[in-house]
């Protein structure tokens, strides 16, 4: 089985890094798709330079999860909305022919995020359409979509996966887009470290979404078709 996150930038897959890490484990194959390599990330750091830096922590971050990482190169913070990404992502999937998507909810509040979400989504369907002609043969529907949970979001997660024995990996694996997790300049002064106070409000959170489901550590996830099918996530190994 293949499961596949869709994202907008290098670090996205951290929302369900335990999960990859986890269906990994299981013996399946996970590949990260970032749209883009994250070149405005920064309050200073040169674009082009900052694309080379985020690039390399990307790959890091999927060798700890076991991923494998496609990126498209579309550029930060200007993800195309509409037709143009959708039909490259129809594309992607029937590349790389997933079982599971995961990719970001159509509502959420970031465009590149939310643009990625809708085309990744739609392109899931149009990739099974064989008169739809892009560079590969057309691939069957993908069975089923995530969307990855968030407070912020009006829909509530009816898929938790259980990631007590995985959130280290998850932890260990979002160290790696360290450019990430440094306080930008252009704040007001504070002395705290930033990289630590990430790394805990992510526990945290992993921690708050394992009591809601009655584990120690989770992740949560809204299914696209409004089920509960966290076990269909990990299925025996083939
Ligand atoms: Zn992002």
């Amino acid at each position: 089985m293949h499961l596949v996150f869709i994202g907008a930038h290098p670090d996205d897959e951290a929302s369900a890094g335990g999960t990859i890490a986890k269906y990994v484990d299981n013996g399946h194959r996970a590949t990260v798709v970032v749209a883009t390599r994250g070149g405005r990330g920064h309050w200073e750091m040169p674009s082009e330079e900052l694309e080379r830096v985020r690039t390399e922590e990307m790959k890091k971050a999927a060798e700890i999860l076991g991923a494998e990482v496609v990126f498209l190169d579309y550029k930060d913070a200007d993800v195309p909305a509409g037709d143009d990404l959708r039909e490259e992502l129809v594309d992607v999937v029937r590349g790389l022919r997933p079982d599971i998507v995961i990719t970001f909810h159509p509502l959420v509040w970031r465009d590149d995020h939310r643009r990625v979400g809708l085309a990744a989504a739609d392109a899931c369907f149009k990739a099974c359409l064989p008169l739809v002609e892009t560079r590969h043969p057309a691939h069957r529907p993908v069975p089923d979509i995530y969307f990855v949970g968030s407070p912020m979001l009006p829909v509530q997660p009816d898929t938790y996966i259980d990631i007590t024995d995985y959130v280290d990996v998850k932890i260990e694996s979002l160290r790696q887009h360290a450019s990430q997790l440094v306080k930008w300049e252009i704040d007001e002064d504070d002395s705290t470290a930033p990289l630590e106070e990430v790394i805990e409000r992510v526990r945290h959170r992993a921690r708050q979404l394992g009591v809601e489901s009655g584990v120690r550590y989770a992740e949560a996830f809204i299914s696209q078709r409004g089920k509960k099918r966290a076990l269909e996530l990990f299925p025996a190994r083939d």
